[in-house]
């Protein structure tokens, strides 16, 4: 075996993905090192119980509770221990001693990415995260490197595996929310506890992350437009699959421009995360079960599509394990880490200023004249239609809380303001003639 420079691996975790992290790590180290042109001495492993069941045999003088005392003198640390402390202070701690750092942690990214970047700069250190957006899919290096000389004009990414599981299934099967996402549960594919997931928190943290890289501005959390799934039901899917639709839960990312008001360049951002109808001859829309995809459409590389696995303890360890290699190799060569590219700084526009196309569908009274009064109302508002129709599901009065005499219409839009929508709909709602609003849906990607 070439005889090596020997760095120092400390990892802080050992559940789905840093079991598989190490396995791989222990099992595969001479082919790693000679990638790396590193030999990769996994020092410790860092967990809560040493003594718990785990997916993955580890060897117990690896492992330690002594987080602190791993991360001292090691090389390279690997963090896959999630949430914000102690992965926080731990992973500034490890730079501040001259580590690179690798991690998955896109909780922590989201909400600190900025103060962790900084910290890795002040040092000349890196820090890797390749597995936090879309678990094994490569997008990070991607979005970093290989389109570093392009401009990305948009993103639109499933990078909810769960959410992407419960909407599949419902478009598929014509199911109900509930039931199917007690069926994830049961499988293992949503928490018991699925609210990161279904109210697009988790996807909220991806969305900023890619959008940051993406348009080389630091993206906030806070500033990222949220809606969940929890209100797509099998009826919704049922007028979308009739209308040539299917519904996904997207993170959209886009520059738009025009924007003089609020930037000296005339650019801002939008990064947002709601269900959205796509159209069903769209790349995203073959994306199913688990699966995740990220869609990048470039000014000059055009459109790109890059798809697999979005979770998973041993697809994640992939991610991982390339960023400890990159971690390795940058070790040896020596030298300052590239810092995050934040130097574009656009403002980030509020959901209200961005423009997409709509579908609303309405329940109003059978009666002549509505569609009428209907109209008036989205042109005063400055929305333009640009279909109507009569839902498939409307028979009037054939379902229970569909009181006799009553109609449903869906109506789409051309690309609408979406504060002129959001307040026409809500004098829709006011109007008399509309007796519920029942879904108001953007659509993207046609
Ligand atoms: P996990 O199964 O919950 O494992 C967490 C591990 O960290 C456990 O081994 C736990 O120890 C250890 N740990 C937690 N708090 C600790 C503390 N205070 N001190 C020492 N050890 C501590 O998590 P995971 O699913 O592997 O996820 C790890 C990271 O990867 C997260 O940031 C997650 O968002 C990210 N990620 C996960 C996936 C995936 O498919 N799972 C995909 C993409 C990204 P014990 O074992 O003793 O409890």
């Amino acid at each position: 075996m070439t005889d090596y420079r020997r760095l120092r691996v400390a990892l802080l975790g050992a559940g789905a993905v840093g079991s598989q992290v190490a396995a791989i790590l222990l099992k595969h180290g001479d082919e790693l090192a000679d990638r790396a042109g590193a030999a990769l001495d996994l020092v410790g492993i860092a967990v809560r119980n040493p003594d718990a069941p785990r997916d993955v045999e580890l060897p117990r003088e690896l492992l330690t509770t002594d987080a602190e005392e791993l991360i001292v003198g090691a090389d390279i640390v690997i963090e896959l221990m999630g949430g914000i402390e102690p992965a926080r202070t731990d992973i500034v701690t490890a730079l501040g001693s001259g580590a690179d750092v690798v991690t998955a942690n896109k909780a922590l990214l989201a909400t600190h990415g900025p103060e962790i970047f900084d910290a890795a700069d002040q040092v000349g250190a890196s820090v890797y995260y390749e597995a936090a957006a879309a678990g094994a899919i490569p997008i990070i290096r991607p979005l970093r490197d290989s389109l570093a000389g392009d401009r990305v004009n948009r993103i639109m990414g499933i990078v909810n595996g769960t959410t992407n599981y419960i909407l599949d299934r419902m478009d598929r099967e014509g199911s109900e929310f509930a039931d199917v996402l007690a069926d994830a549960q049961a499988l293992g594919y949503a928490e018991a506890d699925p609210t990161a997931d279904v109210e697009g928190y988790d996807a909220a943290q991806k969305a900023a992350i890619l959008a940051s890289l993406a348009f080389h501005t630091a993206v906030p959390l806070d500033a990222v437009h949220r809606e969940g799934i929890t209100k797509v039901d099998a009826q919704l899917m049922d007028a979308a699959r009739h209308a040539g639709y299917v519904i996904k839960l997207l993170a959209v990312c886009e520059r738009l421009t025009g924007q003089g008001e609020v930037s000296p360049s005339g650019e801002a951002i939008s990064v947002r995360v709601y269900p959205t109808l796509i159209p069903r001859e769209h790349p995203l829309a073959s994306v199913h079960g688990a699966n995740n995809a990220v869609f990048v459409q470039a000014a000059a590389a055009g459109d790109l599509m890059f798809y697999g696995a979005g979770a998973g303890g041993v697809q994640t360890a992939s991610a991982v394990l390339g960023d400890v290699v990159s971690a390795a190799r940058r070790h040896i060569a020596g030298g300052v880490g590239v810092g995050e590219s934040t130097r574009a700084n656009l403002p980030v526009l509020p959901i209200g200023r961005v423009t997409t196309r709509y579908q609303i569908t309405l329940e109003v009274s059978d009666e002549p004249g509505v569609l009428a009064t209907v109209a008036g109302i989205l042109s005063e508002g400055r929305v333009s239609i640009a279909t109507v129709e009569q839902s498939v599901l409307d028979v009037a009065g054939d379902r229970a809380d569909e009181a006799p005499g009553t109609a449903r219409i869906v109506i789409g839009t051309h690309p609408s303001l979406e504060q002129d929508l959001s307040d026409t709909v809500a004098r829709l709602a006011e109007s008399g003639v509309v007796g519920r609003v029942v879904s108001v849906l953007r659509v993207e990607g046609d």
